[in-house]
């Protein structure tokens, strides 16, 4: 790779050995939660990574502008629940500064979004003042329950008061990502549809994957989207077919016939095109550089960031080459072990 003058990290475009081209970047900011869902985090005693293990959020930034120098557009603030980590409003602010991103989106599990700032207004609605034009908020159940069980925490009502506000808050894209369980949500598709329709939002259902070492994640848990469709279908009719919507990810989308309304599948287990339009990596908090969710790949980019005689141009081929490294498709089909907590790579 041609040396650049220091600063100038030269406009280049990551592509895989397979013809993906790169260009978003997921990027966990903490490995802590308000909540411990069974299928992402083990529900023993939970031990966090000490700060000084956490990338900064400079080191992040860093990280996204050396990215967007080569083709990276699309950022994702995930978790554990990113709003837990403290001044998180200032570094999606400082996001939507860096030249090149153009689409700044956090996945949450909601609770927080209704929560008032110090300016007195909510957290989503401060959020979209920062430059975040999508929210996707996780939410598996609509009865408060079932919701304590799954999440271990009681927040069902705040997940639905920070949707609202999101719906306040005007933001360009509300996704609700429902993981599908057997015996747990499966009897509740048509109510979250209707949930969905009422206020808008885009629904996707996504199967259980084995990214995390928690004991729910077997195969009687696991119920595949194909039945989940065809659950929706017997109240609602074939639905039909839209490969014309695409949101930047593996999700297949439907209409529901008569209403217009589109929902959503993420299938990683059952659907063999998963990986085709695949365009991502993920930054866990720790600065761990994954080509893939589902492959035990990952490589240490703190080591290289926190070492004074590594440039730009450093962090630069340090992305090419787990770029070249990325795998054609993900290994959950082959007896994928978990090796560590989902909580802990970032969704
Ligand atoms: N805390 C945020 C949230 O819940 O949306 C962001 C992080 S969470 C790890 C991101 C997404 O991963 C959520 O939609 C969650 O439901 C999903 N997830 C976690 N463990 C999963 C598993 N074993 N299978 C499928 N999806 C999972
Ligand atoms: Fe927390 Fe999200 Fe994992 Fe649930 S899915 S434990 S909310 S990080």
């Amino acid at each position: 790779m041609a040396e650049s003058p220091p600063g100038s990290v030269s406009v280049r475009k990551m592509e895989d050995r397979f013809g993906h081209r790169i260009s978003y970047l997921r990027v966990s900011v903490t490995d802590r939660c308000n909540e411990r869902c069974q299928y992402c985090m083990p529900q023993e005693t939970q031990e966090w990574l000490n700060r000084e293990e956490v990338l900064s959020y400079e080191e992040m930034l860093r990280v996204v502008r050396v990215g967007s120098g080569l083709g990276i557009s699309k950022i994702r603030v995930t978790g554990g629940e990113p709003l837990t980590r403290r001044n998180v409003l200032w570094f999606f602010e400082q996001l939507n500064r860096v030249d090149g991103i153009n689409d700044i989106g956090i996945s949450t599990n909601g609770t927080l979004l209704g929560k008032l700032t110090k300016e007195g207004i909510s957290t989503a609605q401060a959020l979209k003042n920062a430059g975040v034009r999508t929210v996707n908020v996780s939410l598996d159940t609509l009865d408060p329950e079932s919701y304590a069980e799954t999440t271990g925490r009681d927040l069902f009502e705040d997940a639905v008061a920070g949707i609202d506000a999101a719906r306040e808050a005007g933001f360009e894209k509300i996704k609700i990502n429902s993981v599908l369980m057997r015996h747990r949500n499966e009897h509740e598709l048509w109510d979250m549809i209707e949930f969905a329709k009422d206020r808008e939002l885009l629904l996707r259902f996504i199967e259980l994957m084995p990214v995390s070492t928690t004991h729910v994640l077997t195969e009687e848990n696991f119920l595949p989207s194909g039945e989940a469709k065809k659950l929706i279908e017997f109240r609602h009719g074939k639905l039909k077919p839209r490969p014309d919507i695409r949101t930047n990810g593996p999700a297949t989308y439907y209409e529901i016939p008569g209403t217009g309304q589109i929902v959503g599948f993420i299938g990683a287990m059952t659907n063999l095109h998963f990986c085709e339009t695949c365009n991502k990596l993920r930054l866990t908090c720790e600065g761990k550089l994954r080509p893939c969710l589902g492959s035990h790949l990952e490589f240490d980019m703190r080591e290289v960031l926190r070492n004074e005689e590594m440039t730009d141009e450093d962090v630069a081929r340090f992305f090419m080459n787990v770029v070249d490294r990325k795998p054609e498709m993900h290994e959950f089909r082959e007896n994928y072990q978990p090796g560590r907590k989902m909580v802990a790579i970032g969704g």
